[in-house]
Parts: structure tokens; C-alpha cells; sequence
């Protein structure tokens, strides 16, 4: 049995990144960027009025208007001192401008503007390349591209980026007791909600999973444990990892020849955690209990699946917060408990057994406590995990 730190750096220490490949810009949303991306253009590729207004040429108040430039046109302009072009917002400036005066200052005629106020030199003008100059980095490799970056490279032009792929997940649960929800509830069983947790833990973190079932026979757990290991990067198994009789997982895997990692984790929930290699496929048998089997998930599958993506930063946020009440904890295990924290203070939910999954519904975080008997006082600063 290995302490949870110990467990998390094995998964971690593993930093094998899948291969690049290249996707149409839009459905990058969620990836991890693979390349360093320098700007094919300057941004904004031309000098561009950051108003509707008047580009003016001087000092003075009074100015003659020579046109119109509308935001699109191409052709070049160019002023003389004591004139000016009527202008709109993202039209290209014409040559010695000094100021885009705004509309709501200028009183004008047909042919002539007059100023209200002074307008300073340079204003309301985006200069050329003021955001980004060509061939400067604008998006460094390892980002995870979200909308604003999708923006970015849509204005730079760019219509594919490079990612790393996510990703393969299997998920296989396993347990005789389990019914699907939707169907009658015959007296011994239990509604299966597992895969349910599970698989929309995959998503929300912006992964996708299969899911199958298997029921506890040695075969066929070893049968579609193999499968999945052929078929997939990631293979999370739920149930069948404890020393019951009917615990299938733990003979299989070791038959199959996967490489252990580690079995048993000295913490509370989740103890009975396993974790495995072969032929590049990373295998986590999670225990059955439903509670135990998200934590387990969101502290040592996710930032798992993470490493792979090439998140460089992954695993869950580490934080302090100051108890919000007293708490006796004891036992030679470390906890990781379901928690609020709120402004700093945290609260520790009633309902911590390992099959119970209310106690984790409003939990925004865990709150880990070190094996060993300690008596936590009011105020007393405590680390938190933030779930995400
Ligand atoms: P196991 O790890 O297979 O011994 O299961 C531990 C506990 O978790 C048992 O009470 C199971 O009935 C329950 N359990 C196992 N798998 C699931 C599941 N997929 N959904 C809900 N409960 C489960
Ligand atoms: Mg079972």
C-alpha cells in the first residue's frame, strides 16, 4: 500500500503525450495546442479607426471633408493639413492621419467639421501590428485553446491548428447487482450509476468514454479488459478490484500481464485503487463504491487522461482554507473529504461513506487530511484539492 502523494507522482511521473495531429480550427475547442503559434500577419494587418468619426490632418478646429471611407474599403487615401475624411469604426486610415475625432464631438456641414474639444495625437487609432507583429508568438504550445484562442487564430488567418489527441477511454463496469435505471428494481439489486459518474466526469472535463458492462466471471472480465486495453489509451474499470470472491478485476489484469503500478492507496475513500500499464494503455481499476470511485476518478484518472493530452498543468488546483469547524479525525489513513469552500473557510459535508454520492453533489472541493489521529480545531488552515 502506497500513501496518496506517492500514488499521484507515479501517475505523473508517466508524461507520455499522444500524437499531434492536425484539425479544422473549429473543432480544436477543448485541445491542447501542439505547435508554437507566430502570427502569419501583423494585427491589425492595417491601421484601422477604433471609431465612427472623422480622420483629421492637424492642429486646428476647423477641417474640410474630402470623402468617405467606409470599413472594407481597400483603396489607399491620404490627407493634407486641414482635412479630413469621414470614417467608420474598422475602416482603414488614410495616410497622415493624426486623430480619429468621434462623431459625438464634431458638428459638421456637408463640406466642413468643427471640433468641440481637443483631440489628441494618436487617438482612437489601432495601430498596425499594435497587438501582434508578424512572426511574434501568439499562442505558446501547450495552451488549451478555448474561444478566445480560436478567435485569435481565426484572425490570423488560420484555418487548421495542430493538437494533440485526446484520448481513448474505455469505461467497464462490472457487478451482478447492478440494474440500469429504467427498468423494475428487483429486491438484491442496486440501480448502476457508475458508468453514469463516470462518463459524464469524461465529458465535463471535455472527454469522451465508451462504456460497457461485464458481468463477475473471470473470463469474461479478462476478455474485455484485453479488448480494451487493445482498443484504447485509457481503460477505467469500476467494481470487482477488492479481495471478495467475486472480485474479478485483480486476477485478470495480472494473467493479462499488465505491469502494476500500484495496489491500495492509504487513503479514505478509494483504498482498494489500482493502477496498471501495457503496450502504451493505462489501466485504472477504481472501487465500486460510487463515492469512492468519482474521487478516485477526479484525483488520479483526470489528471491521467490530462498528462496524455499534454496538459502541462494538470491535476486537481491545490489550495489553504481555514476550518470552519472543529473536526476529530481518526485513523491511520488519509482522508480526502467532501467539502464546501466558500471565501476561504471550508465545511466538511455530513456523509462520508463511500457508497454515498449526496455528500459530493454541491462539493466543490476535496479537503485532505494526512493519516494519523488528529484533533482539528476551528480556523486551523488545512489543505484543499478544488474539484473542477
Ligand atoms: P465492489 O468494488 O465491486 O466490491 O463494489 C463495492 C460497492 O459498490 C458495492 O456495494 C456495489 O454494489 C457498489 N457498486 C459497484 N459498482 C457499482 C456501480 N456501477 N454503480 C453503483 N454501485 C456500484
Ligand atoms: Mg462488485
Amino acid at each position: 500500500m502506497i500513501e496518496i502523494e506517492e500514488a499521484l507522482a507515479l501517475i505523473l511521473s508517466n508524461k507520455t503525450v499522444l500524437d499531434a495531429t492536425t484539425v479544422d480550427l473549429i473543432e480544436s475547442v477543448g485541445f491542447i495546442l501542439a505547435e508554437d503559434i507566430h502570427s502569419p500577419i501583423h494585427l491589425p494587418p492595417f491601421s484601422q479607426s477604433a471609431m465612427d468619426g472623422y480622420a483629421i490632418c492637424g492642429k486646428q478646429n476647423h477641417f474640410d471633408i474630402k470623402g468617405i471611407i467606409k470599413a472594407g474599403d481597400t483603396s489607399s487615401y491620404s490627407l493634407n493639413n486641414g482635412e479630413c475624411y469621414r470614417i467608420f469604426t474598422g475602416a482603414k486610415v488614410p495616410e497622415n492621419t493624426t486623430a480619429i475625432a468621434k462623431q459625438e464631438i464634431v458638428n459638421s456641414t456637408e463640406k466642413q467639421i468643427t471640433l468641440q474639444e481637443q483631440v489628441k495625437q494618436g487617438t482612437s487609432i489601432r495601430l498596425l501590428g499594435e497587438e501582434l507583429q508578424k512572426g511574434e508568438l501568439a499562442i505558446r504550445k501547450g495552451t488549451k485553446i478555448n474561444p478566445a484562442a480560436i478567435g485569435l487564430l481565426a484572425g490570423l488567418g488560420l484555418e487548421k491548428v495542430k493538437v494533440f489527441q485526446k484520448p481513448k477511454i474505455s469505461i467497464i463496469v462490472t457487478g451482478d447487482e447492478l440494474i440500469k435505471p429504467g427498468n423494475d428494481l428487483p429486491s438484491g439489486k442496486i440501480f448502476e450509476s457508475n458508468s453514469f459518474t463516470l462518463q459524464s466526469a469524461v465529458k465535463s472535463s471535455g472527454f469522451d468514454a465508451t462504456i460497457q458492462h461485464v458481468a463477475d466471471d473471470f473470463e469474461s472480465t479478462k476478455s474485455v479488459i484485453d479488448s480494451a486495453i487493445k482498443n484504447n489509451d485509457i481503460v477505467i474499470l469500476s467494481g470487482g478490484i477488492s479481495v471478495g470472491d467475486y472480485d474479478f478485476v485483480g486476477k485478470a489484469v495480472e494473467e493479462l500481464n499488465v505491469e502494476k503500478v500500484f495496489y491500495k492507496i492509504n487513503q479514505k475513500p478509494g483504498k482498494p485503487m489500482y493502477h496498471g500499464l501495457k503496450d502504451g494503455a493505462k489501466v485504472f481499476a477504481l472501487p465500486g463504491n460510487p463515492a469512492a470511485a468519482l474521487t478516485c476518478f477526479y484525483f488520479y484518472v483526470l489528471p491521467a487522461i490530462q498528462v496524455m493530452s499534454g496538459v502541462t498543468t494538470e491535476g486537481l488546483q491545490k489550495t489553504t482554507a481555514k476550518l470552519n469547524e472543529s473536526f476529530l479525525k481518526k485513523g491511520d489513513r488519509s482522508f480526502l473529504l467532501k467539502a464546501q469552500i466558500i471565501d476561504g473557510q471550508v465545511a466538511i459535508h455530513k456523509g462520508q461513506s463511500s457508497a454515498m454520492l449526496s455528500s459530493f453533489v454541491n462539493a466543490n472541493c476535496f479537503l485532505y487530511l494526512k493519516k494519523g489521529n488528529k484533533s482539528y480545531q476551528k480556523n486551523d488552515v488545512v489543505e484543499v484539492f478544488l474539484l473542477p
